[in-house]
């Protein structure tokens, strides 16, 4: 059985903190509430979280020196808590290592999205020795470089699979463009944004992915991309 997951839940607004705290609980986390960015990164260095989900719009310390103060010293991931229309703080949030967010109001439902995959997500991390993706319907064969949607192998150019491995081997997380550039193309320039838009486009197309309904890859507004792969219609878990 696996352990029970810490989250520590930053939020000075306090009936947006109990809301979230209460949710969590329901689905079996541990939660530790923290009302500011002090108290956040004293509980930081007290206990080890699975998982932060956190305000950017905090008193005395922000969120965005919470955000770096966690990351200089762990790679748990962050979901950041923002405004509507705050797109601005978004990007530059994950510039700092934030890995995900959730635009307030927002439901139990999408919370525990998140959370869950994030938390699938740092797992996966911890077993980098895999040689195999497997999201039922679609199977990424890392050993032998091969891709096989429905039992069909898809033949990807090189710079598509890349893309493809990045995103799947954390599903859930958004990858900024900029990070796709480098990590797929290996140059940083702002032009080639539009190159990762292509073979998104691309991939998306032999992956048979409606890019308003998306099987597997999404798109994350004035962002990037996110791997999430969703149930088949007919209720076949995708993973
Ligand atoms: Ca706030």
């Amino acid at each position: 059985m696996e352990a029970t997951q810490r989250v520590l839940v930053v939020e000075d607004e306090r009936s947006i903190r109990e809301a979230v705290t209460a949710y969590l609980e329901r689905e079996g986390y541990w939660v530790t509430p923290a009302a500011d960015g002090a108290e956040a990164l004293e509980q930081t260095v007290r206990k080890a979280f699975d998982l932060v989900v956190l305000d950017l719009n905090l008193p005395k310390v922000s969120g965005e020196e919470v955000c770096r103060r966690i990351r200089d010293v762990s790679d748990v991931p962050i979901i950041m808590l923002t405004a509507k229309g705050a797109e601005e703080e978004r990007v530059h949030g994950f510039e700092i290592g934030a890995d995900d967010y959730l635009v307030k109001p927002f439901s139990p439902r999408e919370l525990i999205a998140r959370v869950r995959a994030l938390v699938r997500r740092a797992h996966a991390e911890s077993d980098p020795q895999r040689d195999r993706m497997d999201f039922g319907d679609l199977v990424i064969d890392l050993r032998a470089h091969r891709v096989h949607l429905g039992g069909v192998e898809v033949e990807l150019t090189a710079s598509e699979y890349k893309l493809l491995v990045t995103l799947a081997r954390y599903p859930g997380r958004v990858y900024p463009r900029m990070e796709l550039v480098e990590k797929v193309l290996g140059y940083d320039f702002e032009g080639y944004e539009r190159a990762i838009d292509s073979h998104v486009k691309n991939l998306r197309a032999k992956l048979d992915d409606d890019p308003r309904e998306p099987r597997f890859i999404q798109t994350v507004t004035g962002v990037g991309y996110r791997f999430e792969p969703q149930p088949k219609e007919d209720g076949t878990p995708a993973s």
